[in-house]
């Protein structure tokens, strides 16, 4: 692939003074314990956050539980203020949330605009929309005559957020925007990868009018800090892998709090025999590889009618091959870095046990440490067996496989054979018969005629998983229903 050049970190409009004030946030001893947060841009510290302790958090969470009961007496309408100006300083702050969030993460910088904006929209959706949602509710019941019942939507107290590093901006907020305007405080835990966005996010939050208290962060392990949350808050939204969300899942289930998980995919894209081939190919470019392929919506397996498959693999390998590597604090490249070494290692060894079991490298196939420490170059295989680790396993990297169907009821039978079920896509000219068969896949999202963008950008849609990509919804009424108790009082006539 061709390469751009790797920018020097001094290009990031965010210096090591800043980081320092923004992890003085979480300090709350002189003496704790710290974790050293690295760039995968050239694998250099660039900071430090607290490992907080089992006791930071507990005195986080009631904190937080002190400022909650204040925020909830509060009218709907003054804390969506606060929601929506918070939206506005994410747009004015943008360019600097976008040097934060690529320092962390090594991302292309427009992956990283995708869910900076991704911010301003959650808000003002809510913001729009949120106080009729939440307003109280008549309800005559089943004897009008004898009563009448008004329902009302209560906030649950603290809300833990457990978030990951893929995208760590918009997967702190989208929860903490819905759980913070029905009344609820918030501790959100980050990925010990990515801490500082979710700081520099706390202080527009600040800005934006939220009382003290109400948004607290905890830094530190996920073995540590995420138990010691879960055991003190009232509700945890987690987003993550789906063998840590099952013991997550376990700790909420025994503390009978509620609890809902975003998990991983194993997301399948269906190319019918109608299908413009370059517009699927252009699809599974922009699907496959956003974000080095580390995007839970992101499609790994493409199912194409076997009439269109020559097709459609000549279109996907000749735009793969054009992808520019590299990094940069500006538009220049098209892919950038894998998280770290941990993450580069899996995402190999996913390859070359394929490869070993005689899959056919098309494009890509190998780590690039002459861009980077950690960037591998977007991969397109074939010919790999359905049972292989590769086909049925979430690799979270810029690899995907290619087969051929033989018809649209094989392509249905091959997406659904999969413990996952976060999201798909279905490619045709006839969008009808697109939206016909989306219904047969079973997955939380199916978007026709687009990899994923058009199924996050339904913001006042529900988004989530089914089987082993999680439970629950994110965005629209059900995101925000599931941050409050429905109280129901009822009087007789
Ligand atoms: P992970 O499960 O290892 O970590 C996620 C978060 O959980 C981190 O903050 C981590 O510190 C914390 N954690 C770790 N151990 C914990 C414990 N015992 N208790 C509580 N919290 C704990 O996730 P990862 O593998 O680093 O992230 C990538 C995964 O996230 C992928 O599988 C991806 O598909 C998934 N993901 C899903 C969505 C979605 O919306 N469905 C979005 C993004 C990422």
């Amino acid at each position: 692939s061709p390469q751009t050049t790797v920018g020097t970190l001094e290009d990031a409009g965010v210096s090591g003074d800043t980081l320092e004030t923004l992890s003085a946030r979480v300090r709350t001893t002189g003496n704790q314990d710290e974790i050293t947060v690295r760039t995968p841009i050239t694998d250099e510290p660039i900071g430090s956050v607290p490992a907080c302790t089992a006791t930071d958090v507990t005195t986080a969470v009631e904190r937080a539980r002190r400022a909650q009961s204040n925020w909830a007496s509060r009218s709907v309408a003054e804390r969506a203020a606060v929601i929506e100006r918070f939206g506005d300083l994410v747009a004015e702050y943008r360019e600097w949330l976008l040097d934060v969030v690529q320092l962390e993460t090594g991302k292309a910088r427009h992956h990283a605009l995708e869910e900076v904006l991704d911010v301003p929209l959650t808000c003002s959706y809510y913001a729009d929309e949120g106080p009729s949602m939440l307003a109280d509710e008549s309800r005559s019941g089943a004897i009008p005559l004898a009563s009448d019942a008004t329902v009302s939507y209560d906030p649950l107290g603290v809300v833990g957020v457990i978030s990951p590093w893929n995208y760590p901006l918009t997967l702190a907020m989208t929860d903490t925007i819905p759980a913070l305007l029905a009344g609820n405080a918030v501790v959100c835990k980050p990925d010990e990868r990515t801490p500082f966005i979710a700081l520099a996010l706390a202080d527009l939050l600040s800005e934006a009018g939220l009382p003290d208290g109400l948004f607290g962060i905890v830094t530190g392990e996920g073995a540590t800090v995420g138990p010691a949350l879960i055991d003190a808050v009232d509700y945890v939204a987690f987003t993550g892998g789906t063998e840590t969300g099952r013991t997550v899942a376990e700790q909420a289930g025994r503390n009978l709090i509620g609890c809902s998980f975003e998990l991983g995919g194993k997301n399948p894209m269906v190319v019918l025999e109608d299908a413009d081939v370059e517009t699927a190919a252009r699809g599974a470019v922009k699907g496959a590889f956003t974000n080095a392929g580390q995007l839970c919506l992101a499609p790994e397996r493409i199912y194409v009618h076997e009439a269109r498959y020559e097709a459609f693999l000549e279109a996907f390998v000749g735009a793969t091959r054009k992808i520019r590597l590299g990094h940069a604090f500006d538009y220049g490249p098209d892919v950038g870095s894998l998280i770290d070494g941990d993450h580069l290692e899996t995402v190999r060894e996913y390859v070359e046990s394929a490869v070993d079991d005689g899959a056919s490298v098309l494009s890509g196939g190998r780590a690039r440490p002459d861009v980077g420490p950690f960037w591998y170059e977007p991969t397109i295989l074939t010919d790999v067996e359905p049972d292989a680790k590769l086909a049925c396993e979430e690799t979270f990297g810029p690899v995907v496989t290619v087969h051929p169907v033989a018809d649209t009821e094989e392509a249905i039978e091959r997406a659904n054979d999969s413990e996952y079920g976060l999201n798909a896509s279905v490619w045709t000219t006839d969008r009808d018969r697109g939206r016909e068969i989306a219904r047969e896949i079973d997955c939380g999202t199916v978007c026709v005629n687009d990899p994923y963008t058009v199924g996050w950008a339904a913001i006042d849609a529900p988004m989530g998983g089914v089987g082993d990509s999680g439970l629950g919804r994110r965005h629209g009424p059900e995101g925000l229903r599931r941050y409050v108790d429905a109280k129901t009082i009822a009087t007789s006539r």
